[in-house]
């Protein structure tokens, strides 16, 4: 594993330029994101000591069956996360995927997160397998609408105008189907290198690309503050992963715009 960090500095700009040729030559890059990403825009990783998991057990609030059996207490967590999202802006991370797409060296991201901000920096191709907070949907219709600050007030809970049941974010909660399987399952087909960014992909279906990308002969960029990928059963030894290929420590808000540098110096050279 080639390890290539942003402290002080430090990182060997020999290796960085052997990544980025390296991506550059890929016939096909997909990028798997999650919470590490966002983090630079403000939104806490959810799972974090004082993230939102910490006040509204997911258990309590966040199941299917809680929606259905009690709207009113679920929507105490939707507000919280809503009015957690509302407002907040991508950052050079998100904004660096975007570039990789329209120079054609990205063919799409697959992301954990509900927060719109790869659309917004500019994406095009994102599966989103826990769906999204933008939306409300209704289950008993499949009426969908956009979501408004106003559903995010105390009061009642909103409810679909075709039918009138109650609303719920357009989210995937616990116990509901994750989304886009089959098309993640396309746009990983043939994929030789894949960047895993601000997740440990320790959950399905995430945790399964990249696995399955190295077992086809690909490469693994990982982006991460603490190298996290392939511990805890997918074969690291001795701490070091069998899994990540390139290890950018560090923040992802600079790791990410430092390879997009590097590959542009690799392309104009
Ligand atoms: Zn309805």
């Amino acid at each position: 594993m080639h390890v290539i960090n942003t402290r002080d500095n430090a990182h060997d700009d020999g290796l960085l330029t052997e990544a980025a040729a390296r991506l550059k030559d890929s016939a096909k890059t997909v990028a798997l994101t999650g919470a590490g990403i966002s983090v630079g825009s403000g939104i806490p990783d959810f799972r974090s000591a004082g993230g939102l998991w910490s006040v509204y057990s997911p258990d309590e609030y966040a199941t299917i069956d809680v929606f259905l059996a009690n709207p009113e207490k679920a929507w105490e967590l939707y507000r919280a996360l809503g009015n957690t999202l509302l407002g907040k802006q991508s950052n050079p991370a998100h904004r660096a995927l975007a570039e990789l797409e329209t120079a054609g060296l990205l063919s799409g991201i697959v992301t954990q997160n509900i927060d719109n901000l790869h659309q917004q920096a500019g994406s095009d191709v994102v599966l989103e397998i826990h769906g999204d907070h933008q939306h409300l949907q209704c289950l008993q219709c499949h009426h969908l609408e956009t979501v408004e600050p106003a559903h995010y007030d105390d009061g009642a809970v909103p409810r679909c105008p075709a039918c009138g049941a109650c609303l719920k974010p357009n989210i995937v909660l616990f116990g509901e189907a994750v989304r886009s399987l089959g098309e993640i399952e396309e746009l990983i087909s043939g994929c030789e290198v894949l960047l895993v960014i601000g997740t440990s992909a320790q959950v399905y279906p995430a945790a399964g690309l990249p696995t399955a990308v190295k077992h086809r002969g690909g490469t693994v960029f990982e982006f991460n503050r603490e190298q996290a990928l392939g511990r805890g059963g997918y074969g690291g030894i001795g701490g070091i992963s069998a899994i990540t290929d390139w290890f950018f420590e560090g923040d992802v808000v600079e790791t990410l715009p430092m390879l997009l540098d590097a590959l542009s110096a690799e392309r104009g050279g």
